[in-house]
């Protein structure tokens, strides 16, 4: 059979580990990626010995001589080789507390390092010292799991989950990320271990969430929190939208599973973290929003603007950035509707330049959650709407190039406004600037500095002012 470690760092970490007298292994994600042909730029090296000392006799070995970075605290340490990043630790055993994530760790074997690991496929090790190279050690039988697909704890997964409760959010992380079954016994370790997510930080859980989302299908993930029990404790503003609600007979639709189907279908069109979010938090009002009317049925009223409220207490307790990002999702989410309701009605051009001009240079991320957004199970609906859709994206690129209004910058100022008509800052400047934006945005003329000139003073004229000498 081919070598499968190919890479000329393993020989070097092979002869200083032989020169130790120290056996070494590449375990965990890395060899998990490699047998998935999921090229990856990290690798962890496991030494029944000091991991710090290897690294640095591994860094003195090459040309390039790297520098080595220590976390004593961890017994830890990292290189960097050409766009490889190398984690060097010692084999250990961990034993842990009921309160804590943080085990109590001694020094170890190379089996006592693979039962800490939180699933098979993430325990397999192979050799690097020269008696055993290359050599694969799979104690649990990762192999098989990785050929079955199977997410599985090496150990009791009551225990596993109970001990680290993080590995509960990668269980399911993995399961998405890979497409890989999660097993009955461990799966139902997740749901009776649920509450014990409680433990972790807000940072791991959304690190995990946010790999969730960025997967090719993240309805599976999010399927897997709601059936654990999960969802509802580390994101109940998401959970609140399941359920359909039923009023002289006529139902809303399911607002979990028809928000996890826009995050579905936003997917293949864009690897933006915070677009998919937006997918994600764009209906999150409607739980708080919904009512029914005798003769009008369920509505949302201001369901976009209730959830632009929302988003800044979510993103603050899940440690997402409170900044340009989350103004980017907000205003998305503000957004959302827009599109549908221009291309309902006949597509004007004053129309699709107001959007321009309130999503300017967002305008295709927002169609393209728009798009995203249509999952009616009416196929001839669904196709009206792409259809018209296209019709929108078109106008926006021929009002773009005539009149730049993404970026719309006043071609005339309210110093302009001030010095020609002699006026000090007053409410008519104001009014004489508004109203040459209104004239631009309903196309009664065009975004220059001409015909914008020429408007402010007929505007000004029916104010009663006059242009100065
Ligand atoms: P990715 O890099 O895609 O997140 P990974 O499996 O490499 O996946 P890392 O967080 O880089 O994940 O961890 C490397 C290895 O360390 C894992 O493969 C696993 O063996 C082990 N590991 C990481 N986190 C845990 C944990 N919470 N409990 C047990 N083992 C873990
Ligand atoms: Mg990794």
């Amino acid at each position: 059979m081919d070598k499968r470690l190919k890479l000329k760092i393993f020989d070097v970490i092979s002869k200083v580990s032989d020169e130790m007298k120290q056996e070494s292994y590449v375990i965990g994600g890395y060899v998990r990626d490699m047998l998935l042909k999921r090229p990856s730029k990290d690798i962890d090296i496991v030494t029944v010995g000091s991991g710090i000392e290897l690294a640095q006799k591994v860094a003195q070995a090459l040309r390039s001589k790297p520098r080595v970075n220590v976390f004593r605290n961890f017994g830890t340490a990292m290189l960097k080789y050409k766009d490889l990043e190398i984690e060097f630790v010692g084999a250990r055993k961990e034993s842990y507390q009921r309160n804590s994530r943080k085990p109590i760790v001694e020094n170890g074997t190379l089996e006592d390092d693979q039962n800490r690991r939180d699933f098979t496929i993430n325990a397999l090790a192979l050799g690097l010292n020269t008696y055993n190279f290359d050599l694969l050690v799979d104690p649990f039988n990762g192999i098989k799991d990785l050929q079955d697909k199977i997410i599985r704890t090496p150990l009791d997964p009551a225990v596993t989950f109970s001990d680290d409760p993080l590995r509960m959010m990668r269980a399911i992380r993995f399961s998405t990320q890979l497409g890989f079954e999660i097993e009955t016994k461990t799966l139902q370790a997740i749901a009776v271990n649920k509450s014990r997510i409680k433990i972790v930080s807000a940072e791991r859980i959304t690190e995990e969430l946010n790999k969730i989302i960025l997967a090719p299908k993240p309805s599976v993930g999010f399927k897997l929190l709601e059936e654990t029990g999960l969802l509802e404790i580390i994101f109940p503003e998401l959970y609140k939208m399941k359920g359909i609600e039923t009023v002289n007979g006529i139902a809303h639709k399911d607002n979990f599973y028809h928000t996890i189907e826009v995050l579905d279908r936003i997917a293949p069109n864009t690897e933006n973290l915070w677009l998919r979010w937006s997918a994600l938090l764009h209906d999150i009002a409607k739980p708080a929003t919904k009512k029914f009317f005798e003769g009008q049925g369920w509505t949302f009223h201001a369901h976009n603007y209730v959830g632009v409220k929302m988003i800044p207490k979510i993103f603050r307790r899940m440690k997402l950035p409170l900044n340009e990002k989350m103004k980017f999702v907000q205003k998305m989410v503000h957004l959302h509707m827009r599109p549908i309701v221009l291309s309902e009605e006949e597509v004007t051009d004053s129309a699709v330049r107001r959007l321009l001009f309130e999503a300017g240079d967002d305008i295709d991320e927002l169609m393209t959650l728009c798009e995203a957004d249509i999952t009616s199970k009416n196929q001839n609906k669904v196709k009206r709407y792409l259809s018209n859709f296209k019709i929108v994206r078109e106008k926006l690129k021929e009002i773009e190039e005539k009149d730049a209004i993404r970026n719309f910058q006043p071609p005339v100022s309210g110093e302009l406004i001030m010095e020609t008509f002699g006026l000090s800052p007053c409410k008519d400047v104001g009014i004489i600037k508004d109203a040459i934006k209104e004239a631009i945005l309903e196309g009664e003329i065009h975004n220059n500095y001409d015909e914008a000139y020429s408007y402010m003073l007929k505007k000004a004229g029916e104010l009663g002012h006059k242009k100065k000498n």
